[in-house]
């Protein structure tokens, strides 16, 4: 299958919307990371994603809707903390669990019976769904345990030949996944930080904030339990005494005959001016932005040395995908 890479316009729009009718899977950008995206109402079609990914079936997709009406039309109720949620949130960066009714296939929830709805910021993914009439199911647009793609040259290098269409929008603004949450009463379980943080949710609507990491979803033998998003090359976090470290492993990494790139704070690059370095941001929400495509662009060195960042309102959400991406190192 030849992979067309498009810009977003009214043509590419109603390609879109006809290979989705057809069944098949288009790839789309979305304010966090690139999807991939078919009608959560065909089977067949959803099917289609996992192969794409191979990514394991008990790992349910995420519902993607252009409207905040269009929710009703696939859950059974929506609760006051919810509505709450949905009115102060989206469209946004967050994904909010719902019981769900019979429309959405079963393949998409991996057999269970709830469903996660989300609706994009982003308007070129908003537009697409709105000219397919589906509601689009899509997980990121990677293939399975890679680190998910911020720009559609990184969907190509991981889908060209499996699906026809990837629609180009340019980079994505936050650089991570939504945040993913279930409510019980006035509750809310953080099942995946994002960018919509704990704090961000407390203040907002007055509601507890809970963190809830589904790890039930993580496979649980050890070594692998981490391997979400690992770059081809070993990958080490620095949390504690970071400086001396560093440049303590670097130099490990160099008498080993290794190559290794620092990932550093912008306002810490200075500490390791002779060394190969790369600027992942000044803050939390800067290194997000930037780190998938930097793990992708660098993973051909030996060795990825990591700062950890403690700046900025996305620190819980950037350690997140830091530690799964480094499985687990960390000094
Ligand atoms: P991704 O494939 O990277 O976009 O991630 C989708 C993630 O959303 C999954 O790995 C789950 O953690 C989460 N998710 C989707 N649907 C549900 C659900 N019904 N219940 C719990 N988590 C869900
Ligand atoms: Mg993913």
């Amino acid at each position: 299958m030849k992979t067309e890479i498009q810009k977003p316009n009214r043509k590419t729009y109603k390609l879109a919307a006809k290979l989705i009718g057809d069944g098949q899977v288009v790839a789309f950008p979305t304010e966090t990371v690139y999807g991939l995206g078919a009608s959560a109402l065909n089977r067949d079609a959803v099917k289609k994603i996992f192969e794409a990914k191979g990514r394991p079936q008990d790992n349910p997709l995420i519902v993607h809707l252009a409207k905040k009406k269009d929710i009703k039309k696939y859950v059974k109720n929506m609760s006051k903390t919810q509505k709450i949620l949905v009115k102060t949130f989206m469209p946004g960066p967050i994904s909010i669990i719902f019981d769900k009714n019979d429309k959405i296939c079963s393949e998409v929830c991996a057999g269970g019976n709830t469903v996660a709805i989300r609706i994009p910021e982003s308007k070129v993914a908003r537009k697409f769904i709105a000219y397919t009439k589906c509601p689009i199911c899509a997980p990121s647009a990677n293939t399975s345990k890679r680190p998910s793609p911020t720009i559609a040259q990184h969907v190509f290098d991981d889908m060209n030949t499996k699906i026809p269409l990837i629609i180009d929008g340019g980079a994505t603004d936050i650089g991570i996944e939504s945040t993913v949450v279930r409510c019980d009463g006035n509750n809310v379980y953080i099942l995946r930080p994002g960018k919509i943080s704990k704090e961000m949710i407390a203040k907002k609507c007055n509601l507890v904030a809970i963190d809830k990491i589904d790890t039930s979803k993580i496979p649980q033998s050890p070594g692998t339990k981490y391997t979400h998003y690992k770059p081809a090359c070993d990958m080490i976090i620095v949390k504690t005494d970071v400086i001396n470290n560093i440049n303590k492993l670097y130099q490990n990494a160099i008498n080993e005959n290794k190559k290794p790139i620092i990932f550093c704070k912008q306002q810490d690059q200075k500490y390791f001016a002779d060394k190969n370095t790369i600027v992942l941001g000044k803050d939390s929400e800067q290194a997000s932005t930037n780190l998938f495509g930097y793990l992708r662009q660098y993973e051909n060195n030996d060795l990825i040395i990591a700062e950890y960042f403690d700046n900025g309102e996305m620190v819980e959400a950037l350690f997140n995908r830091m530690i799964k991406s480094a499985s687990g190192n960390i000094v």
